[in-house]
């Protein structure tokens, strides 16, 4: 694992208060993005209205999707309740509480070499992080901790899962849980 040169966290790991680690982060979504208006469309770089409309389809029908085409998607368009990016604002906020949800139902490919179900805890961890204001505390600092191994295709058994939520319930710092994952993934 590489270190980020901003907050000395391994890389991905120091977001969402690191704003490298966060384009990091929001990179792998953005890179699925890129990647889908190519393939579908033939270019990357549509019109913002065009970007827009295509962004919509793509969130009426979450599960024909990558799920970094949909967290793209979601991405540009706006909530009717908040104003935020949808699924992004405030909890308790209807309509981004339903994207929030729905975005669970896209696909999850896992990559060549990596355990089954490495792809859907990258994807969480990913949604997490990236709306960290939405979730508790612990569970931010449980994906932020975590991350980077899934990332270089580590997965936790469910053992080492639990004795890494039972660290965090007796209030292990950031750099504690770093280290104990950092001493379980073979990267
Ligand atoms: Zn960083
Ligand atoms: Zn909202």
């Amino acid at each position: 694992m590489r270190s980020c040169a901003e907050c000395g966290c391994p890389e991905y790991g120091g977001a969402p208060g690191c704003a490298r680690c966060r384009a990091l982060l929001d990179g792998l979504v953005e890179e699925g993005w890129r990647a889908f208006l190519r393939r579908e469309f033939g270019r990357a770089e549509p019109s913002p209205e065009e970007e827009t409309a295509i962004a919509g389809m793509v969130a009426e029908e979450p599960d024909r999707h990558d799920w970094r085409v949909v967290d793209a998607a979601l991405d540009r368009l706006t909530c009717a309740g908040c104003g935020s990016r949808l699924g992004r604002g405030p909890r308790g906020c209807p309509p981004c509480d339903l994207a929030d949800g729905f975005r669970y139902s896209a696909i999850e490919t896992d990559r060549p070499g990596v355990p089954p179900g490495n792809e859907h805890a990258v994807r969480v961890g990913v949604s997490v992080v990236r709306a960290a204001h939405r979730q508790s505390p612990h569970a931010v600092l449980g994906w932020r901790a975590g991350l980077p191994a899934l990332l270089e295709g580590f997965l936790p058994t469910t053992t080492q899962a639990q004795a890494m939520r039972a660290r965090i319930n007796a209030g292990a710092t950031y750099e504690e849980l770093a280290e104990a994952y950092g001493d379980l993934s073979p990267g």
